[in-house]
């Protein structure tokens, strides 16, 4: 495969900030450029500003660039280039797109920012080499992306993906689009400030009082509040999970994608409260309850994401193809030169040691997601814990490299093996499944297991 050196510019502008990078055709960011949006003055000014410094700092010029990626927080007309709706942005011009072609002689592509920020968790965070992925992104208001088979979904209208206002409570609270009951007039910061003050209002307390009454509870604000257990903030945001949750389950009914990504202010910041309660309503889907291989993933890419999703835009629209994951996480292999591991086959285990392959192995052992078999290194538990009969984030993020769906804990005969609270949460971020077994079973569970997958295995003490 011959690299392909062009190099693709992403413009994340917001309402308050525009962000500039400079990205390879793999992804890699080889510069930034921050800066402020001036209420006054042309935003097309403001954004090749932005543009003409992320070139420099990245020691390049326009004319190394294949293509140009907006994002905006707006819907739009694409193939037009028409920004159509755009009530975050006081000073967008529909045409945004032609004013700064005028400048730039470059392809100039123009998205939805919670589209193109799904797009680049696919490309380089948490959905990594992951074909079907819907993105759910919790701030001020909730937005969204689906994208299948590596391309992400348009519609008709430019318009799928609004996540936000998929009704989820019939007849529910009224949302800022005018309906009522959209997933955003119950789940998003805007919707947790709400239900904030309508609970003060009820005569509850909350250290978040003066906040909500000012109108504005910021994502860390919530963290702390549910950190130092305030009754209200965890009433509203066991809500929050729930509605969350739901959410979750509705998508997949109607997308089936291999994984959901969560990410936005809410998100980051109470992600470690949220996640688990996510998790436990998607679990719980009766309808799918035989087929449960759906992964959950934090999103990775935080400030960075929808810039680079709109480098990944020009790149999947000027190279023609429908966008690929190229990058492994090493770097440099592509994906697709990966064939599908062949697993070691667990041929038997007694107390204090196993065979594999035919091999007898006298020692705790790891297989990981791409096949490979390791000794596991008990003084890293032991060190840390006292006991190797504890497992942590540190010990786990070594076995789960490689990204297994499915993680096979075989916890000792006695089933002395356990997991730490901040490793059972590191899985969850991760969005890696995994079951606590005797060590028999577990070897029995893992061979009969389809990939991706790992196992841990305690076998001797
Ligand atoms: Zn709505």
């Amino acid at each position: 495969m011959s690299a392909d050196r062009s190099l693709y510019l992403g413009v994340d502008v917001g309402g308050t900030k525009i962000l500039a990078v400079v990205a390879t055709a793999e992804g890699e960011i080889l510069g930034r450029k921050k800066l402020r949006v001036a209420r006054e003055g042309s935003l097309g000014d403001q954004i090749a500003a932005a543009v003409s410094e992320v070139l420099a700092k990245a020691g390049t010029t326009v004319g190394e660039v294949a293509g140009m990626g907006l994002a905006v927080p707006a819907v739009v007309d694409s193939r037009a280039g028409l920004v159509v709706h755009a009530p975050n942005l006081s000073n967008a011009d529909a045409h945004l797109r032609d004013q700064l072609a005028e400048r730039f002689p470059v392809p100039i592509f123009l998205g939805n920012d919670v589209n193109l920020g799904t797009l680049a968790e696919v490309w380089r965070g948490a959905g990594r080499g992951v074909a079907n992925v819907v993105g759910i992104f919790v701030g001020t208001g909730v937005g969204g992306g689906v994208v299948l088979g590596g391309r992400l979904l348009a519609g008709s209208e430019d318009q799928a993906g609004e996540i936000g206002h998929m009704v989820v409570s019939v007849d529910g609270p009224r949302c800022g689009c005018g309906n009522a009951g959209c997933f955003e007039a119950l789940a998003s910061r805007t919707a947790i400030e709400r239900e904030l003050r309508e609970g003060l209002a009820a005569g509850r307390t909350s250290s978040l009082r003066e906040a909500a009454e000012t109108g504005r509870v910021g994502s860390g604000m919530l963290a702390e509040a549910l950190g130092a257990g305030d009754e209200l903030t965890t009433e509203i945001m066991t809500r929050v999970g729930h509605y969350l949750g739901q959410g979750v389950v509705s998508l997949r009914h109607i997308v089936d994608p291999d994984m959901v990504i969560l990410g936005g202010g809410v998100m980051e910041a109470c992600g470690d409260f949220l996640m688990p309660l996510i998790e436990a309503e998607v679990r719980g889907d009766h309808l799918r309850r035989s087929r449960d291989v759906l992964r959950l993933a934090l999103s990775e890419l935080g400030d960075d994401a929808v810039a680079l999703g709109a480098a990944a835009l020009a790149h999947a629209e000027t190279s023609g193809q429908p966008f690929r994951p190229t990058q492994t996480e090493e770097g440099g292999c592509p994906a697709e030169a990966d064939p599908a591991p062949t697993y070691p086959h667990l041929d038997s285990v007694s107390f204090g040691a196993a065979v594999v392959n035919g091999k007898e192995l006298a020692t705790d052992l790891y297989i990981r997601a791409g096949g490979k078999l390791k000794a596991r290194k008990k003084k890293l538990a032991r060190g840390r814990y006292g006991t190797s009969h504890v497992l942590g984030p540190e010990e786990l993020a070594k076995v789960i490299k490689g990204g297994p769906s499915l993680l096979i804990i075989g916890a000792g005969f006695q089933e002395m093996v356990r997991l730490t609270e901040d490793a059972e949460a590191f899985l969850r971020a991760q969005g890696v499944r995994w079951e606590l077994l005797p060590t028999p079973e577990a070897a029995e569970a893992f061979n009969a297991a389809e990939g991706p997958k790992a196992l841990f295995m305690h076998v001797t003490c």
